[in-house]
C-alpha cells in the first residue's frame, strides 16, 4: 500500500466505511495534485493533447458565438479543468483572427491541482489568467464563455444499488485481511432521496431495471467484479451544483458554456466507474490516488439542473464536422505535408466512432434567447 492508501485505510478504520463520493473525492485529489496524467507517457489521452483541431474549433464556436451576440467588450472567459493548458492555448490562436475577443476576454482557470497549474503557466506564457479553486469563486459581472472537456467526468459520484428489490448506497470498507473492498449500506434509501437529492423529477430509481445486461450502453469494458449484478444508479451531486452555477451565470449576464465529455443524452442505470492507469483499465479499489478515476456523465442531469437553455448533446463527431473540422485538417495538411498522415490519423480519432466520436458527447448551455451555437443547429 502507498502511504496515501494507508491514510484512506485509517480514515475507514477510524470512522468506518467511506461513501463512495468521498473515496472518490480523495483518490482524485491526492492523483491530479501529485501528477500531470496526460499524455502517453502518463495515464490517458484527451482530445486537445491529441490534436489542435480540436481547441481550434472550440475556439472559432465561442467566438462565432459571441460576434453574434454583439461582440461584447468585456467577457469572462472560463475554463474548468484546464489539464495542461493546450485547449484554452489552442483557443487562444483560434482568436488571434479575432483581436477584439482576445481583448474582452478576462481568463479565469479552475483548477485544483498544484501539479497543474504550472503546467497551465508554461502553455499559457504570454497570457495573463487568474486561477480559481472553484467556479463559485469567480466574481462573475459580464457574458460568461467557459469551456470544460473531460472535468465533469472526474467528480465524485454516489452510487445506489438496487438488492433483493430494496435500494443501498455503496461504501468502500476494509476486509479482514485489511485491503479495500466495496460495502453496502444496510439502511435502505427511498428512491426518491437516492435520484432526486436535488431533481424532485421523475422517481427515476422505481422504474429501474432490475438488471444492467450485458448488452447495456453504459456497461464498460473493464473487470467489474460482478458489480453489476443489480441495478445501479449513480448520482453526481457536484456536477448539478455546478451546472446550477453555470446556468445562474448564464441567465443573469448570458453567454455560452460548451461542456465536452464521454457520457450518456440522457438520465440511465449503470455502473460506469472506472479506473485508468497507464491507458489501461485497473480495479478502482487496487491503487487509491494511482489511477484516474472517473463515471460517465448524465447530460441530462446536467442540463436539467442549469435551467439554462441546452442544445444538444450532440455525438463528439456530429459536433467537430458540423464545425467544419475536416476543412481545416485539410488545411493543415497543406500547410505541412510532411504531418498528413498524423493529422488524419488524429482527425479519424476525434471524429470516428471507433475513436472519441460517438463516447463523447458536446452539449452547449445559453442564456435566455442567445443564438444557437454553431455545431449544434437541427
Ligand atoms: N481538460 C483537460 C484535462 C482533463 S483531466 C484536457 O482535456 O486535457 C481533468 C482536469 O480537471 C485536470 O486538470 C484536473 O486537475 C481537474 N480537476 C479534477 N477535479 C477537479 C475539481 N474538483 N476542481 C477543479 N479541477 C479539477
Amino acid at each position: 500500500m502507498t502511504a496515501f492508501a494507508r491514510h484512506l485505510a485509517g480514515l475507514i478504520r477510524a470512522d468506518g466505511p467511506l461513501r463512495l463520493d468521498r473515496f472518490m473525492a480523495l483518490a482524485n485529489a491526492h492523483y491530479y495534485a501529485t501528477r500531470d496524467p496526460l499524455g502517453a507517457a502518463g495515464d490517458f489521452t484527451t482530445a486537445p493533447e491529441i490534436s489542435q483541431l480540436f481547441g481550434e474549433m472550440i475556439g472559432l464556436c465561442l467566438i462565432d458565438h459571441w460576434e453574434r451576440a454583439g461582440s461584447p467588450t468585456r467577457i469572462h472567459l472560463v475554463e474548468l479543468g484546464p489539464g495542461r493548458g493546450t485547449l484554452m492555448a489552442d483557443i487562444l490562436r483560434a482568436a488571434k483572427l479575432r483581436p477584439a475577443f482576445i481583448d474582452a476576454a478576462q481568463l479565469t482557470l479552475v483548477e485544483t491541482s498544484p501539479a497543474l497549474r504550472a503546467r497551465q503557466v508554461e502553455t499559457l506564457k504570454g497570457h495573463t489568467p487568474s486561477w480559481a479553486d472553484n467556479f463559485d469563486a469567480i466574481p462573475l459581472d459580464a457574458p460568461l464563455y467557459l469551456v470544460a472537456n473531460e472535468f465533469f467526468d472526474a467528480l465524485p459520484i454516489r452510487q445506489f444499488v438496487r438488492t433483493n428489490g430494496a435500494w443501498h448506497e455503496r461504501f468502500v470498507a476494509l476486509d479482514d485481511a485489511g485491503n479495500f473492498t466495496w460495502g453496502l449500506s444496510s439502511t435502505v434509501i427511498p428512491g426518491e432521496a437516492a435520484g432526486g437529492v436535488r431533481d424532485p423529477g421523475p422517481r427515476r430509481l422505481d422504474t429501474a431495471p432490475s438488471h444492467v445486461g450485458p448488452g447495456s450502453p453504459l456497461r464498460s469494458g473493464r473487470d467489474n467484479d460482478g458489480r453489476n449484478e443489480e441495478a445501479i444508479f449513480e448520482l453526481n451531486e457536484p456536477t448539478r451544483e455546478i451546472g446550477a452555477q453555470i446556468g445562474t451565470a448564464l441567465n443573469t449576464h448570458t453567454g455560452l458554456a460548451l461542456i465536452i465529455d464521454y457520457g450518456h443524452a440522457a438520465t440511465a442505470f449503470g455502473d460506469t466507474l472506472q479506473a485508468v492507469k497507464a491507458h489501461r483499465f485497473t480495479n478502482p479499489l487496487e491503487a487509491p490516488g494511482e489511477a484516474d478515476l472517473t463515471a460517465h456523465v448524465d447530460f441530462q442531469a446536467l442540463a436539467e439542473s442549469s435551467s439554462a437553455t441546452a442544445h444538444g448533446p450532440v455525438t463528439q463527431g456530429a459536433f467537430l464536422t458540423a464545425l467544419g473540422t475536416e476543412a481545416r485538417a485539410q488545411a493543415l495538411i497543406r500547410a505541412r505535408p510532411d504531418q498528413s498522415a498524423a493529422i488524419a490519423a488524429a482527425l479519424t480519432r476525434l471524429i470516428d466512432a471507433g475513436g472519441m466520436g460517438t463516447l463523447f458527447k458536446a452539449m452547449a448551455l445559453t442564456g435566455p434567447g442567445g443564438p444557437v451555437p454553431a455545431g449544434f443547429a437541427a
